[in-house]
């Protein structure tokens, strides 16, 4: 077989990475996508010896990839530089990577086990009890958490964190130190641009080079087009290969499954996929039920002459609202990101900007209940739809409101919601209660990151895209393994959870 040793200086973690080079190719297992789940796949699959190909649109990117200029690294690990959006009665940024590794490259490592509730509402709701429990599941956390070294966050890389901390402690708040898949963060807070000093646990530098070590091979610039099914079964699938010189033409790859075809493509890009090789369900849900946790900001200025709102884990610390549907995190990003959380403009702006080091910022992630939907066109870019609706405008409010109580608690002076018509800036909690406008989804400045539900799973075929066993309904060895399987949202970060549902899949095709 012609492969070619890469990357040739990449960092040591990578001992021994192939990337295969061929027009055809074979294996048991074809995966779509090396991302969390397809890397989490890939991983379990070929560590029991299974022949494994992996098959990834976007390049391999390592440390020299990765910049603090946020617009190089949104160029290099994004998709489509960052610029994606969602589409409703407003615009909402939606982020994802394209590159080995998904988006775990430059998330913030925060790492989740699946709630109880939410695997209850799953079995209750779905019909999903069949193979999946809240046991299983922490089975397959127990081995993930062990292999990425998961653990809370040092209090020596806390940091810009420790406001957070001492808001919850002194409030008596549901507060955490937020567990991440790391070893060795120096606490450089520059998650969302890579790890500079490659501590993160990224799927890169974690499970898809324990894969290629058992084995596998992967096609990178490879971006599947197709599935083709022969008889109601998948068995190969057709991907356009970027050309090997710049100037070059693309090649096609067909790449054959003799077991079957794993789709770990994103819930944004997987319902696309099934759907531009016509694999439409029955139900015709492939693409509904499009779910996120909406992200907004909420910001404060801190009066500690000490505080540095640029050292530290880039998200170390939490407090769950879980009842109410929402938690507060910690976050750190850069001058460039900022800029789109902060309010105002012009000098105001600027000047908001600059005092960066003094900035207190935190992230709502809210678990919307509306549901948008996901289509591919043919001659124009995908239809990305989504709405929050009434309810989930006031969770984002609830959210910014708690959010501005913490930070008034620690002494800060004002607050900045960003939230359009609202003051620049507020002084207190009654001058907050007051302000508050007649929300409408234009109001908020959300970024959804944790994407949900476009071909979810469930036992009845006419309300599902694919069975208990991840099958999909319509068709044999055609089995999804991401988050679009996931029947709703979680309330909490999913990565660790797509690795441990993508583990529960390939458990049972290997009959375990
Ligand atoms: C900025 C940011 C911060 C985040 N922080 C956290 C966090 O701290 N904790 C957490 O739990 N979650 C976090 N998330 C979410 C988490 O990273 C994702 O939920 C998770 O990576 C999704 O895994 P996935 O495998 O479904 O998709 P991805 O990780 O996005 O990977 C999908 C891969 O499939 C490839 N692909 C797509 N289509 C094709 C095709 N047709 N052919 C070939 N390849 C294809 C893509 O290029 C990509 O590499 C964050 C996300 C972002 C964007
Ligand atoms: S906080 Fe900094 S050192 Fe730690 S994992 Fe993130 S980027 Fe790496």
């Amino acid at each position: 077989m012609n492969t070619t040793a890469y990357p040739k200086d990449h960092a040591n973690h990578v001992p021994a990475a192939k990337v295969a080079q061929n027009t055809s190719d074979d294996a048991d297992w074809v995966i779509i996508g090396s991302g969390a789940a397809g890397a989490a796949a890939a991983r379990f699959l070929a560590g029991e010896k299974q022949q494994v190909i992996v098959l990834e649109e976007g390049p391999w990117r390592d440390r020299r990839d990765f910049s603090a200029n946020m617009w190089r690294t949104m160029k290099n690990l994004y998709r489509d530089a960052g610029t994606q959006v969602l589409w409703g009665e407003s615009a909402f940024p939606m982020l994802q990577g394209c590159c080995v590794g998904g988006s775990t490259l430059f998330n913030s490592a925060i790492c989740w086990r699946t709630p109880e509730d939410v695997v209850d509402d799953w079995i209750r709701d779905h019909g999903v009890g069949s193979t999946i429990s809240k046991q299983k599941l922490d089975a397959n956390f127990d081995v993930i958490e062990r292999e990425l070294n998961i653990k809370p966050t040092d209090d020596s890389v806390l940091g810009h964190s420790w406001v957070m901390r001492r808001a919850a402690e002194a409030m008596g708040l549901d507060g955490y130190v937020i567990r991440r898949n790391e070893r060795g963060c120096k606490g450089a807070a520059m998650c969302v641009q890579g790890c500079p000093n490659g501590a993160k646990l990224s799927m890169d530098l974690s499970y898809i080079p324990m894969a290629l070590n058992s084995g596998a091979r992967i096609y990178t610039g490879a971006r599947v087009d197709r599935i083709a099914v022969h008889e109601g079964k998948a068995v190969y699938v057709e991907a356009s290969l970027a050309p090997a010189e710049p100037g070059g033409r693309r090649r096609i790859l067909k790449a054959h499954a003799r077991k079957g075809v794993l789709i770990a493509a994103s819930a944004i890009q997987t319902p696309q996929l099934l759907q531009k090789s016509g694999l439409q369900s029955p139900s015709r849900k492939v693409g509904e039920h499009f779910q996120c946790h909406p992200g907004i900001g909420v910001v404060g200025v801190n009066p500690d002459d000490n505080y540095d709102y640029y050292f530290g884990a880039t998200q170390g610390y939490e407090v769950d609202y879980r009842s109410r549907r929402f938690k507060v995190e910690t976050i750190s990003l850069p001058p460039e990101l900022l800029a789109i959380r902060f309010a105002g403009i012009g000098q105001k702006l600027m000047r908001g900007i600059l005092d960066g080091k003094r900035l207190v910022i935190w992230g709502v992630q809210a678990r919307a209940t509306a549901h948008g939907s996901i289509h591919h066109r043919a001659l124009l870019p995908p239809k990305l739809s989504f709405t929050p609706n009434a309810r989930d405008l006031e969770i984002f409010w609830d959210g910014v409101v708690e959010g501005a109580r913490m930070l008034f608690q620690q002494g800060c002076k004002s607050v900045i919601t960003g939230i359009y018509g609202m003051p620049f800036e507020v002084h207190s909690m009654e001058e907050l209660e007051r302000a508050k406008p007649r929300l409408t989804p234009g109001h908020f400045n959300a970024i959804a990151t944790h994407l949900f539900g476009t071909a979810r799973m469930g036992a009845d075929p006419s309300n599902s895209v694919v069975n208990p066993r991840f099958e999909c309904h319509h068709v044999k060895n055609l089995y999804v393994v991401d988050s679009s399987v996931f029947p709703t949202n979680m309330g909490v970060n999913p990565m660790l959870s797509i690795m441990g549902m993508s583990k529960l899949c390939t458990d049972m095709l290997l009959g375990a």
